[in-house]
């Protein structure tokens, strides 16, 4: 099946600061540091030790972009040690609105908003959503969840301010998507990757082409997904694939987005978010175009400025221009957490590497699933995925042979690979489940 075709014309959404030549962006990011780093200094007193001990006293210490590099780092950790609101630097009472981050270790992580915090990330997703190629008066199906988690409410408040018709159908009921998506006409899903894959097989069980929906265009975060994946999902939906960036501890979604045009990296909205990228080990800034640890600094938050915070996610950034006409750097290379990194006999393995390969052998369909154990010293993995078609044992077993050696060559790694029937994985309503962690608590 064809692949929609990217929309004739750029189309900004605030054009003065997406093409701003990269020196006055300069500026504008210093002025608007100054007043995150008297905010910080006022009412943020963890914040305001880090500063001060970098010999950051007052705003006016800081000069230039560089002199932030001297500031110690925000870790989530810390975030969660001052559960709920012990970073807030406004009286709760002023805070609109609350998200939080699930909490897969323990309490969430709880984030807040004042209502121009609110504002700002409604524009900013506006933003991107116009970035992504979403155009005023198209239909949007929006399947992510709405609750704490931001994602349900970003798109929401992004696709209602930039003049789109949101239809806020929420995550799961998966019969009810596909019927919603084809009566309402949807131009445009928003989802998780691994959900929409969900939704596409759904559509095809109750004898609906894709191809006759009128689906433009994929909006997807929440969790990473790989250029494999990618062609999957615009084959099997036949429209194009966006990928956005994000996470609570800045806004939520709007931090990032590919542009539909060139789809080749993610253009962070740098007027609102200072990044870096260090050495996870030493915590050094590394040059544009080297992999490391993404860290980010709010440049206009009110409720909940964060001064380096590390995102514990890996990357790249390029300042390289892009063809769109943007002048933002882009995001390049997302692979996921550095939690997410397994290391099997001295190979350091990503879900997503493992993505990348599987997905390359034919007859292979995008469900899959890692189980890291530890039933001696070492860690062991398995990969569970599953056969498209219903073959017999002994074609899932040299599909299986095929996935090893594939592993073996291209990554140096040795695991246990099992091929099942089609459907026999647990399938994703939600963030999919990658990789299940069995080693024994330390
Ligand atoms: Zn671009």
């Amino acid at each position: 099946m064809p692949t929609t075709a990217a929309p004739e014309s750029a189309g900004m959404w605030a054009p003065e600061v997406e093409t701003l030549d990269r020196d006055a962006l300069g500026e504008l990011q210093l002025k608007r540091l100054r007043t995150t780093v008297r905010r910080v200094l006022a009412a943020q007193p963890r914040g305001a030790e880090r500063l001060t001990d970098a010999g950051i006293a007052a705003a006016e210490d800081i000069r230039s972009l560089e002199d932030l590099r001297a500031v110690g780092f925000m870790t989530k950790a810390e975030l969660r040690a001052a559960y709920p609101f012990g970073l807030f630097t406004v009286p709760r009472e002023e805070i609109v609105r609350i998200h939080a981050s699930s909490g897969t270790h323990g309490k969430p992580t709880v984030v807040g908003y004042t209502r121009a915090d609110l504002d700002n990330w409604t524009d900013l997703m506006a933003r991107c959503m116009t970035t992504a190629g979403v155009r005023p008066g198209m239909l949007v199906h929006n399947a992510n969840g709405y609750g704490l988690f931001t994602g349900g409410f970003g798109f929401h408040q992004g696709a209602e301010r930039l003049g789109a018709t949101i239809a806020p159908v929420s995550g799961g009921f998966t019969a009810r998507q596909v019927m919603m998506l084809h009566d309402l006409g949807g131009d445009v899903l928003v989802a998780t990757p691994s959900y929409a894959l969900t939704i596409a097989a759904a559509i095809r069980e109750a004898d609906i082409d894709p191809a006759s929906l009128p689906l433009k265009l994929g909006l997807f975060g929440g969790e990473p997904w790989t250029e494999q994946m990618r062609d999957r999902l615009d084959r099997e939906l036949c429209f194009r694939a966006v990928n956005f960036f994000g996470l609570s501890e800045m806004c939520g979604p709007g931090v990032a987005v590919e542009c539909v045009e060139q789809r080749h990296g993610l253009h962070v909205n740098e007027d609102h978010f200072l990044t870096e990228v260090i050495d996870p080990e030493n915590g050094g800034v590394l040059a544009p175009g080297a992999e490391g640890e993404l860290v980010f600094t709010t440049l206009t938050k009110e409720a909940l400025p964060l001064v380096r915070y590390r995102t514990g996610d890996i990357g790249r950034l390029s300042t390289e221009p892009c063809a769109c006409g943007r002048t933002t750097a882009r995001l390049e290379g997302l692979r996921g957490r550095i939690d997410d990194m397994v290391v099997i006999r001295g190979v350091n393995v990503y879900p997503s590497n493992i993505e990348h390969l599987l997905l390359s052998v034919e007859g292979i369909a995008p469900h899959y699933r890692l189980t890291v154990e530890r039933p001696d010293v070492l860690d062991e993995l398995t990969l569970e995925c599953e056969a498209v078609g219903r073959g017999d044992e002994d074609g899932r077993r040299a599909l299986a042979e095929q996935i090893v050696a594939r592993l073996r060559e291209h990554m140096g790694l040795r695991i246990t690979v099992l091929v099942h029937e089609p459907d026999s994985l647990p399938r994703s309503e939600g963030k999919a489940i990658r990789l299940v962690d069995r080693r024994p608590k330390a």
